[in-house]
């Protein structure tokens, strides 16, 4: 793409003409689905342009991530970390959202929606079970039933999110058709929503899919990006330099990013899980190494084949491990407004250590991914101001570390 033409789009994108009449960010997005599904779209995207910004919903929304979630969470200097790196590092604090990431600000603002749709059941599915966690505890909270769809496999690996699923009330399904994880359990969920469409809501957890929920979960996620701005502002008497983080679906990054788009001086920098290596089914970089075409509803960079077949895809944290990337990051990139870098599972593990060590922080794994994009591009630009969104809490990475990491197990010393 030309410079014009990619000024042009950006215009556009600053006017909020994206997503346009249908479901589009520039040639990418879209709503890829069988007829039984456009119709229940269709109803959707009204429900959402009725009530989102809504001055009712907006203020049981705004009282909700107050009360409840706990917002808005600290802008928190890292003046350690700066020193290592040769930078001034902030760290937006999602980590401290109620549920330990920033899941939670898309589940309720989703699930607050489908109680004013006059839903009676939400319906959701989960890989990691970070979303799934997140959706039951909303669900709790607004007193809607939850179902979610877990691959079977993935209900073996994560079986601490599906307890905590359990115990906050919501019906888990292990799925044993297809491939029993979550391209599986995504099936099953449509094939749910569709049998059911007047009661049930379906609560997608990240800013991918068909239209509208790319735009939903943006506009839901966007108070990460709105809070850190004014905070950044009020701490500094300035914008950042930089903004960065990671990004699987795409929605923690889109939220950060979206107020600072049309800051010229602010660059914008989105961190993939490179994984082990560049070859196939390695990492999860999908705008790194990914084509465009349709997975999921959407048509956005994806991982395939040269037969256009999905790729497998691997990460050392689970929340990125997606073979898919949300279509307005597909847009931000074909336009240059962002640039995306990978970051391997060692350097991501490093970057964990050294935020522990130095801020007394445990990230999670996913968030650990940005720190290692904004420490490589802090060598190169020494003496700047970074934010970086903190997506995570690392806790539940435990079994990975202490897996990953055994010789500081083995040096841990003994008194007595
Ligand atoms: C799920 C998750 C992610 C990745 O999801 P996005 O939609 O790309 O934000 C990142 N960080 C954490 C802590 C997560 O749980």
């Amino acid at each position: 793409m030309d410079k014009q033409e990619s000024a042009a789009l950006l215009q556009r994108l600053l006017q909020g003409e994206f997503p346009d009449d249908h479901g589009r960010f520039g040639s990418f997005g879209g709503c890829f689905a069988p007829e039984t599904l456009i119709s229940v779209l269709k109803a959707l995207e009204a429900g959402v342009r009725r009530h989102l910004h809504d001055a009712g919903f907006a203020a049981e929304l705004g009282r909700e991530l107050r009360d409840w979630v706990g917002r808005p969470t600290p802008l928190t200097p890292a003046p350690r970390l700066g020193r290592n790196w040769g930078a001034e590092v902030y760290l937006k604090r999602e980590d401290l959202a109620h549920t330990g990431a920033h899941k939670i600000n898309n589940a309720l603002g989703q699930a607050l929606l489908a109680k004013r749709l006059g839903a009676r059941r939400v319906i959701a599915e989960t890989g990691a079970g970070q979303h799934g966690v997140a959706t039951a505890a909303a669900c709790a909270r607004v007193g809607m039933p939850c179902t979610v769809y877990m691959g079977a496999v993935d209900v073996q690996r994560q079986a601490p999110n599906v307890e905590r699923m359990y115990q906050l009330g919501a019906r888990v399904v292990a799925v044993e058709s297809g491939d029993r994880t979550l391209r599986a359990a995504i099936d099953e969920a449509f094939r749910d929503w569709v049998s059911d469409p007047e009661e049930a809501y379906y609560l997608l957890g990240s800013a991918v899919g068909p239209h509208p929920y790319p735009w939903l979960v943006r506009e839901l996620q966007a108070v990460i990006g709105r809070e850190a701005r004014a905070q950044f502002l009020e701490m500094t008497g300035g914008l950042p330099d930089i903004a960065v983080a990671c990004v699987g679906g795409g929605s923690n990054a889109i939220g950060l990013f979206h107020p600072f788009i049309g800051d010229a001086g602010v660059a914008l920098m989105g961190v993939e899980a490179g994984g082990r290596g560049t070859g196939l089914g390695e990492h999860s970089a999908t705008l790194g190494h990914g084509r465009p075409g349709v997975l999921h509803g959407s048509y956005s960079f994806l991982l395939q084949d040269a037969d256009g077949q999905v790729q497998e895809t691997h990460s050392i944290s689970a929340g990125l491990d997606y073979p898919g990337v949300g279509p307005e990051h597909a847009l931000l990139h074909s336009i240059g407004r962002v640039s995306y870098v990978g970051a391997s599972d060692e350097e991501a593990l490093a970057a964990l250590q050294e935020c522990c060590a130095a801020e007394g922080i445990l990230p999670a794994l996913e968030s650990s991914h940005a720190l290692a994009g904004a420490r490589r591009w802090a060598r190169d630009n020494p003496g700047k101001r970074i934010l970086i969104g903190l997506s995570g809490r690392g806790d539940k990475d435990m079994p990975t570390l202490s897996q990953r990491l055994p010789a500081r197990q083995a040096g841990a010393s003994h008194a007595g």
